[in-house]
């Protein structure tokens, strides 16, 4: 991978797979422009979860959400690209679709922050340790996209 490129982890979470929006959402990734470098569907353990969300452990809300995150499938996916984590962040939204903008994920298809559809790393830092978490390194492809000497002129 390049220097300039970044990774993030995306996931449609089980209200996304339940509702059919899995297409959309990966529609969306692809349109931009980025490169997809990871995807499978699971069901997500309670041990995953806790680590993931770690840093909400004593939120009022943390029961309900292990509960829904474990509800169903999820579609994890991994998207390569210049700025793809913050980038990413706009595409998906304010964590409470109330307030996401129209054109994103969440303020397109969703209206309750305890449904809201899909999962975006939050930084760099939050990047890599959540793709650690989720993928095995051999799950995880490098491969060139035939239009990348377009889309990146540098
Ligand atoms: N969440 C919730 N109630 C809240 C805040 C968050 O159910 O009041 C859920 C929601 O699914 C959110 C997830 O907890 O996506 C993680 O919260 P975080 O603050 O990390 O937001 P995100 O990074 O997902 O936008």
């Amino acid at each position: 991978m390049s220097p300039c490129m970044e990774r993030t982890l995306i996931a449609v979470k089980p209200d996304g797979v339940q509702r059919r929006l899995v297409g959309q959402i990966m529609q969306r990734f692809e349109q931009r422009g980025f490169k997809l470098v990871g995807l499978k569907m699971l069901q997500v353990s309670d041990d995953l979860l806790s680590q993931h969300y770690c840093e909400l452990r004593t939120k009022p809300f943390y029961p309900r959400l292990l509960h829904y995150m474990t509800s169903g499938p999820v579609v994890a996916m991994v998207w390569e690209g210049h700025k793809v984590v913050q980038t990413s962040r706009t595409m998906v939204g304010h964590t409470n679709p109330a307030e996401a903008q129209a054109g994103t994920v969440r303020g397109d298809f969703s209206f309750h922050v305890s449904r809201n559809v899909v999962h975006a790393s939050d930084s760099l830092e939050g990047a890599q340790r959540e793709i650690q978490l989720w993928f095995q390194r051999k799950e995880l492809l490098n491969w060139d996209c035939c239009d990348q000497t377009i889309t990146y002129a540098f």
